[in-house]
């Protein structure tokens, strides 16, 4: 509220402001018809998509005639909509700007996806895309993030909107915040944890691989380590047993923060109940599920369709997210009515590990158990050579040989296997630290029986795979 109330927004903005906020909270508690609100904003949005180049060059002559002829939204859900195609992440890159419905610079700011496996997609926004996208999420977080907390966004991501639009959502609850970087070239992490110290800093917003850096380091250098009341993890997916280890690590409350992209804007957010709410009011949502789109009432789980319904500087509509998620509609104990969705990632991010059917989660389970708290289990790397598993590790001490033997005893068991050994390194090789940009799962394993796989990867990431690759079989020598 102080936030609309502020100068940070301008009267003809306040406006809008305030009607989103009552939209959002007359939705969350079903007090409007959520499916009438979504089928009007539908229309309206695809209309005015075809001032887009890219949708006037997708869509044919006829659909393009349907839809400026249509003006009831329940024939327009029902038997025009589902004409329209599926875009994927190649269109929108094909596009470009393109796909914008006005000209780049009457947009407030710009921004890319991170893109580093390929060319970045452009994601830039208006000052209206921050007032909904913030309302959304600072409504959902001031369930649990309060006046008097100071937070850290540790993002580092200069091209992307997420840290920008991180601090709007601090400046929304009227909390503090600051957003340094990591250095890169150092990769020194002092600077920010004097930060946290001298500033009280109590909650973390970032991803759990930079979450983790920050403990490993202090240990390393004998700081002091963060204590938090609260953090929110964003960007790489992440299992159960990773969020109670940074529980354990952090001696606070985590939750995954929110879900969504640049390209889209956010999807969902957490509430205090750790559950990740869809905002309705401003996402429409379809599942592809065996070749079939349905909506998420009738399916339940599979790929994510996006049609972002607020966002009319640049639409997206039915774009292909390529996400697994699965819908819940069951009452959520924090009171918000809106259905709440679990990400199941991504399909490129899952490793089996040979024939075994043995998932990376399996491995974090037991790394990340109670049964190795002393001493604890930072972080981890698998590297697989020929049909050798070996699994390096940092641990807050070095272990003692009991605890080293029966962790190599419960890794024997769950692979089913005699070849896997653990060894314990001072630093993990720097892919390692590329979850932000490979995702997390992907830099987590290197296997060397398919290097020709990593060529793909532009420089520098290359050249910081090859060192990993050294560096390793460095340490597999000594073995
Ligand atoms: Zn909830």
């Amino acid at each position: 509220m102080d936030f609309i109330n502020s100068s940070l927004i301008e009267n003809d903005f306040r406006v809008y402001a305030y009607s989103h906020l009552d939209e959002f909270r007359r939705v969350s508690k079903k007090e409007i018809d959520i499916y009438t609100l979504k089928r009007n904003k539908l229309l309206k949005l695809v209309k005015n998509a075809l001032k887009a180049p890219m949708y006037q060059e997708i869509y044919s002559a006829d659909l393009k005639k349907e839809i400026i002829e249509c003006n009831d939204p329940v024939y327009f859900e029902n038997s025009i909509f589902p004409k329209l195609s599926i875009i994927d992440k190649k269109i929108i890159l094909d596009y470009g700007i393109k796909g914008s419905t006005i000209p780049i610079n009457e947009f407030y700011h710009y921004y890319e996806s991170s893109g580093t496996t390929g060319n970045p997609v452009p994601a830039p926004k208006t000052k209206v895309d921050y007032i909904w996208n913030t309302t959304n999420i600072g409504e959902m977080w001031s369930g649990f993030l309060k006046k008097g907390d100071v937070a850290i966004i540790l993002i580092n991501n200069p091209f992307g909107p997420a840290p920008y639009q991180m601090e709007k959502i601090m400046e929304y609850i009227g909390i503090m915040s600051y957003r340094p970087y990591v250095d890169n070239l150092t990769g020194r992490h002092d600077r920010i944890l004097r930060l946290m110290e001298e500033t009280k800093t109590n909650v973390y917003i970032g991803p759990p691989s930079g979450l983790m850096e920050l403990f490993e380091y202090a240990n390393r250098n004998n700081l002091p380590k963060p204590r938090l009341d609260k953090f929110l993890l964003l960007g790489e997916q992440s299992g159960m047993s990773f969020l109670n280890r940074l529980e354990q690590l952090t001696g606070g409350w985590g939750s995954v923060g929110s879900y969504g992209s640049s390209e889209t804007s956010t999807i969902t957010a957490t509430c205090k109940d750790k559950k990740l709410h869809v905002f309705e009011n401003s996402q429409y949502l379809e599942l592809l599920k065996e070749n079939n789109i349905v909506k998420p009432k009738d399916g339940g789980s599979g790929e994510l369709i996006v049609t972002t319904l607020d966002f009319l500087s640049k639409p997206l509509i039915r774009y292909n997210t390529g996400d697994l998620v699965d819908f819940d509609f069951s009452k959520c104990p924090c009171g918000c009515e809106l259905p709440t969705l679990q990400t199941l990632g991504r399909s490129i991010d899952v490793i089996n590990f040979g024939r075994k059917g043995i998932n990376q989660e399996m491995i974090e389970e037991i790394l990340w158990s109670d049964d190795f708290i002393d001493p604890i289990i930072f972080n981890y790397i698998v590297l697989l050579k020929d049909d050798d598993i070996f699994i390096f590790i940092t641990t807050s001490e070095s272990p003692s040989e009991e605890w080293s033997n029966r962790l190599n005893n419960r890794l024997k068991t769950l692979m089913r296997s005699e070849n896997i050994l653990v060894k314990v390194v001072g630093k993990l090789p720097p892919l390692n630290s590329l979850g932000g940009y490979i995702r997390w799962k992907l830099s987590r394993v290197l296997d060397l029986n398919e290097q020709k796989n990593w060529l793909k990867l532009p420089e520098p990431l290359k050249e910081m795979v090859y060192a990993s690759f050294e560096q390793l079989n460095k340490e597999l020598i000594k073995l």
